[in-house]
């Protein structure tokens, strides 16, 4: 599957695996949303055993995470209901120590509800990953390991912070001319990035099922 040339794209060692960018288990199957091909044409980057295999619990934690973010589509929801739920009935103690991270917590408007308390850790992680794979993919080259990440779905708990730090992210957005967006399925993920004026970084846009933002800054190794 892979080519003897091709070097991991995070560590540049020999690579005898691929790796799928963002994690797969993000992407409905056919069988549980029957009619659709949200797994075809995936984005996939060469990888070394160690870059490819070390993740895998934290992808499946970041895809309980995303799939529960409040305003994403219905194929967010789906894939709760089907492959999430599967998972927790599995192994019950995965769906404990999701439940163990929800908070109540008061939004705009005065309403109640909740939020999940995540583990930045295991979302850094996965992120890291995702945006050097696209830096890879849209690239060829590898980028460094301190990719500098902004998860707009996660909010701190002090409200001040969270409106200051979306609307000073917000006007940079807005002011940033981002090229077209890309991702052969956008309605799980699609994703759109702007290099930096001195042409040293990349600035991306990712989009989870139509809603959950997250934004990064890589750069590459050589530089
Ligand atoms: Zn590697």
């Amino acid at each position: 599957m892979t080519n003897k040339n091709d070097k991991c794209y995070v560590c540049g060692k020999p690579a005898t695996t691929r790796d799928h960018i963002p994690p797969k288990c993000i992407f409905p199957e056919s069988k549980d949303i029957p009619g659709t091909k949200y797994r075809d044409n995936p984005i996939i980057v060469p990888a070394c055993v160690e870059h490819n295999c070390s993740r895998s619990s934290d992808d499946e934690y970041f895809a309980q995470v995303i799939s529960v973010v409040w305003g994403n589509n219905d194929i967010a929801e789906k894939q709760f209901d089907t492959k999430i739920l599967r998972s927790f009935n599995k192994e019950p103690t995965k769906s404990i120590k999701l439940a163990n991270g929800w908070i109540d917590v008061e939004i705009e408007g005065g309403i109640s509800t909740k939020a999940i308390r995540l583990d930045d850790n295991r979302i850094k992680n996965v992120m890291t990953a995702i945006f050097q794979g696209l830096h890879f993919h849209e690239f060829s080259s590898s980028a460094k390991d301190e990719v500098a990440i902004l998860p707009l779905f996660s909010t701190s708990g002090d409200n001040s912070v969270n409106s200051a730090v979306n609307s000073a992210v917000a006007q940079v957005i807005d002011s940033a001319p981002f090229g077209e967006y890309k991702g052969a399925n956008p309605d799980v993920f699609k994703y759109r990035y702007v290099k930096s004026p001195e042409n040293t970084q990349t600035i991306w846009e990712l989009t989870f099922y139509n809603h959950a933002k997250v934004y990064g800054v890589s750069s590459s190794r050589d530089d």
